[in-house]
C-alpha cells in the first residue's frame, strides 16, 4: 500500500541511534539539547523546547498562556482532533472558525468570534501551507490574544512574509513517522520568548528546577513529557535531511499539479509561487457531480488498487464527542470535509510511483463513474 505519507528511515538514521543506545544517559542528555538547539538553528528561533509528542507540546503551550476554565481559543476544524482536545482538556472552550476552500482558516472570519473570552488564536497550517499569519497577528496585537500556531505539518514551510514561529508567540511540530522528519513519537515548541522558554521546560519535566548538589525545587505544576536521547538522536540525524525531504515532496507536488491540469474531476490546491511548503499532505478536491456523490466508492477502490489514500480531516467539531457537547457543522469546513482527498506525496516516494499513481486515479475515476 503506498501510504498517503511516511517516514525516511535510512543507515545512517540506524546508525545514529546505535550510538544513542550505547551512551551513559539515555534521557535528560546533552542529546536532547543538541537537537533543541539545531531545532532552533534551523527554524531561526531563539529558544526550542523537545516534547514526546505533539499533543503534550499542545498541552503544554496552552497551560503556560494561562488557558484555563471558562477561557475560549479560537481554531479550526480542519485539523487533527489534538489541536482542540488539548485545550478543552484545560477546560477551555475551543471556538471553531470555518475555513477557505484550500483548508486553511478563514482569518476574515475571525474577528467575529472573539469574546471577553477569548484567550487564543489557535492557526494550523494545513498541509504544509501557512495560514495568514500577518492578518492572524494583527488581529490578536488588536486585541491582546496569544498566538500558537500548531505547524505539525509544517516543519520547514516558508514563504518570503513568513518563517513558522516568527508571527507567533509559539509554534508547535510533531515528529510522528508520517510528518516531515520523525524521532518515532515526538515533538518541539519553538519561541523567541524566554520566560515562556522557562515555563515550557518546567511543565515539561515535573515543574521542577535543579539546584546545586542533591538540592531541588519544584516550582510549578508539570507532568513528564519529555523526549528520550534516543529519539532525539534520531531527530538530529533527520533534521539534516528535512531539506532534501522537502524538495523530493516539493518535486512530486508539481509533477501531481501538472498531471491534475488534465483531470476534471479532480483539483489541486495551487500554492503561492513564495511559498515553499513542506507538502506534508497532497491534498486534491473532488469536484461536483458523479464522482462527488460516489466518494465512498472511489476511496475503497483506490485503497483495493493498493493507494493508502486518507481524508484529512473530519471536522473535529462534527466528531461525535463535540457533537455530544453541542458543537455545529459549520459550512466550508463540511464542504472540504465532503470534497477533500489525501494522495501518497512523501520522500519514500519516486517518480514513477508518482505516475502509477495518477494512472490508477484515472483507471478509479473511470470505473467508479461507470457503474
Ligand atoms: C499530528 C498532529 C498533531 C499531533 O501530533 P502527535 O505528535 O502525533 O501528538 C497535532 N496537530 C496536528 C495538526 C497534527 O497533524
Amino acid at each position: 500500500m503506498r501510504s498517503y505519507s511516511r517516514q525516511l528511515i535510512e543507515n545512517d538514521d540506524i546508525e545514529a541511534v546505535i550510538s544513542a543506545l550505547k551512551q551513559d544517559i539515555l534521557t535528560g542528555g546533552a542529546t536532547n539539547e543538541r537537537f533543541e538547539n539545531a531545532i532552533c538553528e534551523y527554524s531561526g528561533a531563539k529558544f526550542a523546547v523537545t516534547f514526546n509528542n505533539a499533543t503534550s507540546a499542545l498541552l503544554a503551550a496552552y497551560y503556560v498562556v494561562d488557558l484555563k476554565k471558562n477561557d475560549e481559543f479560537i481554531t479550526t476544524p480542519i485539523s487533527f482532533a489534538a489541536t482542540a482536545n488539548a485545550g478543552l482538556f484545560l477546560g477551555a472552550r475551543p471556538v471553531f472558525c470555518d475555513v477557505k476552500p484550500n483548508g486553511l482558516i478563514d482569518e476574515a472570519q475571525i474577528e467575529a468570534k472573539i469574546t471577553q473570552k477569548t484567550k487564543a488564536i489557535v492557526p494550523v497550517h494545513y498541509s504544509g501551507a501557512l495560514a495568514n499569519m500577518q492578518e492572524i497577528a494583527r488581529i490578536a496585537a488588536k486585541h491582546r490574544l496569544a498566538v500558537i500556531e500548531d505547524a505539525a505539518h509544517a516543519f520547514g514551510s516558508k514563504s518570503r512574509a513568513n518563517e513558522v514561529g516568527s508571527l507567533s508567540d509559539m509554534a508547535i511540530f510533531s515528529f510522528h513517522p508520517v510528518k516531515p522528519i520523525t524521532t518515532l513519537e515526538g515533538g518541539a515548541i519553538i519561541t523567541n520568548n524566554e520566560d515562556l522558554w522557562q515555563r515550557l521546560k518546567l511543565f515539561r519535566s515535573h515543574g521542577i528546577k535543579k539546584g546545586e548538589l542533591w538540592g531541588q525545587d519544584m516550582l510549578r505544576l508539570g507532568l513528564n513529557f519529555r523526549l528520550n536521547d534516543v529519539s532525539a538522536a534520531l531527530g538530529l540525524n533527520q533534521l539534516k535531511k528535512l531539506e532534501r525531504f522537502i524538495n523530493a515532496r516539493q518535486d512530486l507536488a508539481l509533477f501531481y499539479d501538472e498531471a491534475l491540469s488534465e483531470i476534471d474531476e479532480l483539483e489541486p490546491v495551487i500554492l503561492p509561487s513564495s511559498l515553499r511548503s513542506s507538502r506534508h499532505i497532497y491534498p486534491v478536491i473532488i469536484q461536483g457531480g458523479r464522482l462527488l456523490a460516489k466518494k465512498r466508492d472511489f476511496f475503497a477502490r483506490l485503497r483495493a488498487a493498493g493507494l493508502g489514500v486518507q481524508v484529512h480531516y473530519k471536522p473535529i467539531n462534527q466528531m461525535g464527542f463535540y457533537k455530544n457537547i453541542g458543537y455545529k457543522p459549520l459550512e466550508g469546513a463540511d464542504d472540504f470535509y465532503a470534497r477533500e482527498l489525501s494522495i501518497p506525496c512523501h520522500q519514500a516516494l519516486s517518480r514513477q510511483d508518482a505516475r502509477t499513481v495518477i494512472n490508477t486515479l484515472k483507471e478509479c475515476i473511470r470505473a467508479t463513474s461507470r457503474d
